[in-house]
């Protein structure tokens, strides 16, 4: 009998430092030189809060419990190990596993008290299971938009925002009837299937281009559903982590808006990518000049200050310890070397700091828009590797431009231009750049990592691999 309140003081203990943990976290996670600490600290609070789970008195038989630890973990590491570009899907499917489990707890919690389910209780439950429901079914959807195995172009028809926000609105009518009749049962399957549904609609008129942003939306309601369940298990830990969860997804999907110069509603309801109107859209076919590694190495040995600007392109060629044998050997002949880093470069929030930060780059080299882009008429050579649309004068000067508004790295500038890329190609937003046709522009034409290491090996005699 005493045994008992002693466990329940480890168990809150056990809980109290894993919710400090979180908090620690996400603060720690907010700059790229403590990040390494935070996702750490992170991982101790989801041990520590797994671990006090484990504790509770109201576990019967932990055989279920350890068939389920063992299945979760034959996803989850291959999971891990994703290459960092499949990053947003693979993330888009672990929301997609908590959505589905925080509905089917609700769904047990229901059955298991109904009809004896307080109006408090019942509405908690009820913003579970729909927040949980549309999450997971999104979340799918959005994986396998990202992935290619559905198509990402929007799919979009007349009166599709009214069929959406009409099916969304019975579903809480519903959820309101059951809140006053909770011993209705037979209506709880229309607060599971309709959001269900709800989240395959949702996603459909949003191109693929908006996932990034839609699934950390979609990480906000997978943790304000977890806050629910805290209610409904009368969990404090639960409460405070998918509150945490909540906010900080939804202040990433605005601030991901922001750098897109999108507004919310436009990205969820604005069916992005369907078709490029924009003059600028056109391919064209002026010529561009181009220049080989031995030049762009002579160009780079002679300037003072040279700003390198990394986009999707060296993410895909996982040319970031190239960059870095780039930037030693720069640095060392005397060349003050700095990193352009732009919002979104890449296509997840913090892509290029995590991959520069992985090739060692000096953290303090890494600036971001807003002060590297006064240093651009000063810089001799702006090298952009395999950057596009975050480089594009267009969203500057040409209203008619899809991405018009969109803040830029003002590479062109600089005195001189240099872009390392593979073909003439567009980048995500499809349109084409007038960067690549200026006179100070020359096009260094391959892929990213071959071009940086030919570059190397130009300035350093090839004593570089
Ligand atoms: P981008 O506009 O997609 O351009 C990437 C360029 O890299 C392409 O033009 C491509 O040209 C080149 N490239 C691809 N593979 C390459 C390789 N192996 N070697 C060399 N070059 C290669 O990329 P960005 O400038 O980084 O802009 C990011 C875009 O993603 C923005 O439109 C942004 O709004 C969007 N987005 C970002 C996020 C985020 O969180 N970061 C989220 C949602 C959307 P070639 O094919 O000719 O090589």
């Amino acid at each position: 009998m005493t045994s008992m309140p002693a466990t329940e003081n480890i168990i809150e203990i056990t809980y109290l430092i894993a919710t400090a943990l979180f908090i620690l976290s996400l603060k720690w996670m907010s700059s790229p030189s403590t990040a390494r600490r935070g996702v750490r600290a992170g991982e101790v609070g989801m041990v520590l809060a797994i671990a006090g789970t484990l504790l509770h008195h109201g576990i019967v038989d932990y055989r279920w419990i350890a068939i389920a630890l063992v299945l979760g973990s034959i996803l989850g590491v291959p999971l891990g190990m994703v290459h960092m570009t499949a990053v947003p899907q693979r993330t888009a499917l672990s929301h997609a596993f908590g959505a589905l489990c925080v509905t089917l707890v609700g769904t047990a919690e229901f059955y298991l008290r109904a009809p004896d389910v307080p109006r408090f209780m019942m509405a908690v439950l009820s913003m579970e299971v729909i927040l949980g429901s549309l999450t997971f079914t999104g979340s799918l959807m959005a994986a396998g938009k990202l992935q290619e195995v559905l198509p990402q172009r929007p799919l979009t028809y007349r009166g599709q925002n009214l069929v959406n926000l009409s099916l969304l609105a019975i579903a809480v009518g519903v959820a309101m009837y059951l809140v006053l009749h909770p011993g209705e049962k037979q209506f709880f399957p229309w607060i599971v299937g309709i959001p269900l549904l709800f989240g395959v609609l949702m996603i459909i008129p949003i191109g693929g281009a908006d996932m990034p942003t839609v699934i950390s939306l979609l990480n906000s309601y997978a943790g304000l559903s977890a806050a629910a369940m805290g209610f409904v298990l009368d969990s404090k830990l639960l409460i405070i982590a998918g509150a945490l969860d909540g906010a900080s997804g939804f202040i990433l999907s605005v601030n991901m808006s922001k750098a897109m110069n999108r507004s919310f509603s436009n990205v969820l309801f604005g069916a992005f990518g369907q078709e490029q109107v924009s003059s600028a859209g056109a391919r064209e076919s002026r010529p561009v000049k181009s220049a080989t590694a031995e030049e762009a190495a002579a160009i780079l040995a002679a300037a003072n200050k040279v700003v390198i600007v990394p986009g999707y392109g060296m993410a895909v060629a996982q040319a970031q310890h190239k960059v870095r044998e780039l930037y030693d050997a720069l640095t060392k002949r005397g060349v003050d070397v700095k990193f352009g880093i732009h919002p979104v470069a890449g296509r997840m929030p913090g892509h290029m700091n995590v991959l520069l930060a992985e090739a060692d780059i000096p953290y303090d080299k890494l600036l971001d828009m807003g002060e590297v882009n006064p240093d651009f008429p000063q810089t001799d050579v702006a090298l952009v590797i395999g950057a596009n649309d975050v480089t594009n004068p267009a969203a500057r000067s040409d209203s008619s431009s899809p991405i018009h508004g969109m803040p830029i790295l003002d590479v062109d500038k600089a005195r001189t231009v240099m872009v390392i890329k593979r073909s003439m190609a567009a980048g995500f937003a499809g349109i084409d750049n007038p960067l690549y046709y200026l006179d100070k522009t020359l096009m260094l034409f391959g892929d990213a990592k071959s071009f940086v290491g030919a570059i190397v090996r130009e300035l350093t005699g090839g004593n570089h691999s």
